[in-house]
């Protein structure tokens, strides 16, 4: 029998960053994987996960140093651009759809994956760390004895023993530990989502003749951003990726859009067709690499790590939504943990506390689309909602991890009150927001909400890139500060919105707080 320090179970992303990491920190550890599918894994129609956001980029280019590969294979992705039509369909140019986003590119890169080239270059690396990369192999039962742990995988036709002293769940949906356990947590958010690939690229910057929409991103192409389509109760997705294909999916709260309707590629490009015929149009012709459904998204669990050596990271603990793509996000945080958990010297304590910050984590990012999804369409809502939901991330959950102090439990008792309060906060905007779910749509007056006009937005990732993690404490207390005085302007602002007023210039926003850091 072969004996590991550390058996994960699932060389998807989750299995396989966390490989990377534990060898970082570790690289005597024996760390095996274990992988149901065979690599190399296929380009472009892999898996979805496609669209990074500040600390999921910060996370693979930083600290696990995969810089030049994202750089080099991967695409810089020109943030989040939503756009808003009306009542009636828009077929004609873009530029009569309403559009959130940035004229230029803001501080802190991020970028759009492929996920199969992002996969097979963490396999190879894992391997040329000295991990035992076991593929085609399935996990068939797993006894947990603190210790040592016992493991039997099927690898092709020959059935294998493994021990190891930590074993870890990164095996997705199918969450082993979680069905195995009973640690399922029913989280009340039923939305359904259903993706596909296309070959090529989709010129979204070419579906306008105004010069002054073209004028409005001259630096960069809006192709690159994680362009979405909202209505009430959808949103749609397109996602360039590096392997010249774009990924395309529809996320839906089944009361708004029917499964029946989307559930195969045909229906789904009629209602795309429908919805948005300027996507329908681009779309024709083309076949679909793949399909896929997915309903209920969201998952829980009651524990995902125990002292008797077991854990849980990736879609096999928790996933709240994809809107604002915090999948590979929750990812890095539980990865930062389990390093610690795993190569440190954690107390029993260290696991209860770590699992609690993660818990509040999540129901904190839960909270930004359960029962929200109604006002989707709604521009002037939503053009408020971003605003708040990026300065809380940028502010707080961004600002822990980028300063590398969210596994400290002294520096976390230290600003317990600042990340109460902020969590307050958070929770009676999403209150508020939540009260327009029934809006309907608002938007297709052509008009343009610039993100990167707004000098909060600035100071706040320029904190992040900048900022010294000695003064990460005081940062989080003025992080408060900030969000006390921006909740007050957006409270404003909603009635402005219930009105059916003119919101004032995105510019304005934040600028009577005092938010310079220095
Ligand atoms: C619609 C949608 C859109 C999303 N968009 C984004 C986004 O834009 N950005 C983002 O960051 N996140 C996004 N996410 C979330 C993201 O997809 C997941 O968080 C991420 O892929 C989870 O990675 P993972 O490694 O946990 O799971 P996976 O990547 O699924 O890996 C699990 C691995 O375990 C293997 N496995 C399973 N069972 C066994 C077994 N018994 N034996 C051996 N191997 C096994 C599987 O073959 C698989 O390779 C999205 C999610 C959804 C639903």
């Amino acid at each position: 029998m072969s004996t590991y320090d550390v058996c994960i179970l699932g060389a998807g992303l989750a299995g396989l960053t966390l490989a990377r990491q534990l060898h970082m920190r570790r690289p005597d550890l024996a760390i095996a994987l274990i992988e149901h599918r065979r690599f190399p894994m296929p380009e472009a129609a892999h898996k979805v996960g496609e669209s990074t956001v500040e600390i999921a980029a910060h996370y693979l280019s930083q600290v696990l140093d995969l810089e030049d590969h994202l750089k080099e294979q991967h695409l810089p992705k020109f943030g989040l651009r939503l756009f808003f039509r009306g009542n009636q369909a828009i077929t004609d140019d873009l530029a009569r759809y309403d559009e959130l986003g940035g004229s230029r590119v803001l501080p802190v890169p991020t970028y759009q994956v492929d996920r199969g080239r992002l996969e097979n270059h963490l396999a190879r690396c894992a391997q040329g760390a000295g991990a035992t990369l076991i593929d085609g192999a399935t996990l068939r039962d797993l006894s947990l004895n603190k210790g040592n742990h016992l493991l039997t995988i099927r690898d092709g036709s020959v059935e294998k023993q493994l021990s190891a002293r930590h074993v870890v769940d990164a095996s997705g949906r199918r969450g082993w530990l979680r069905q195995q356990c009973g640690l399922k947590r029913t989280i009340r958010h039923p939305n359904h989502a259903v993706w596909f690939r296309v070959q090529g690229s989709l010129e979204v910057d070419a579906w306008s003749k105004s010069a002054a929409w073209q004028d409005r991103c001259m630096q960069t192409p809006r192709r690159l951003s994680t362009n979405h389509f909202n209505g009430p109760g959808y949103w749609l997705w397109l996602i360039p990726l590096a392997s010249d294909a774009t990924s395309v999916g529809l996320v839906f709260d089944p009361r708004y859009v029917e499964l029946d309707k989307v559930n195969q590629y045909p229906r789904l490009q009629e209602w795309i067709a429908c919805e948005h015929p300027l996507i329908g149009a681009a779309l024709e012709g083309r076949q679909p690499m793949d399909f896929h459904v997915l309903r209920d998204y969201a998952v829980g669990a009651r524990q995902i790590w125990s002292e008797e050596g077991w854990s849980i990271t990736g879609d096999a603990g928790l996933f709240s939504d994809p809107f604002y793509s915090p999948g590979t996000d929750f990812i890095a945080f539980a990865n930062g943990y389990l390093t610690e958990l795993i190569c440190g010297d954690s107390d029993a304590a260290a696991y209860t506390e770590y699992q609690r910050h993660f818990f509040a984590f999540f129901s904190n990012t839960l909270s930004l689309y359960r029962g929200q999804y109604g006002a989707f369409g709604n521009r002037d809502l939503m053009v408020i909602k971003t605003c708040w939901d990026f300065i809380y991330y940028w502010a707080v959950l961004s600002k822990l991890f980028f300063s590398g102090c969210y596994t400290d439990q002294a520096f976390m008792n230290q600003v317990q009150a600042s990340l109460f309060g902020a969590a307050a906060l958070n929770s009676g905007m999403q209150r508020r927001f939540r009260q327009f779910a029934n809006s309907g749509r608002v938007g297709g007056a052509g008009g343009f909400y610039d993100y990167h006009a707004v000098p909060l937005f600035h100071e706040l990732k320029k904190n992040l890139l900048q900022g010294d993690p000695q003064d990460a404490a005081a940062d989080l207390q003025r992080s408060l500060k900030i969000l006390s005085g921006v909740s007050k302007e957006m409270i404003g602002l909603l009635t402005c919105a219930q009105d059916g007023l003119a919101l004032p210039d995105l510019a304005d926003l934040g600028a009577r707080q005092a938010f310079q850091f220095r």
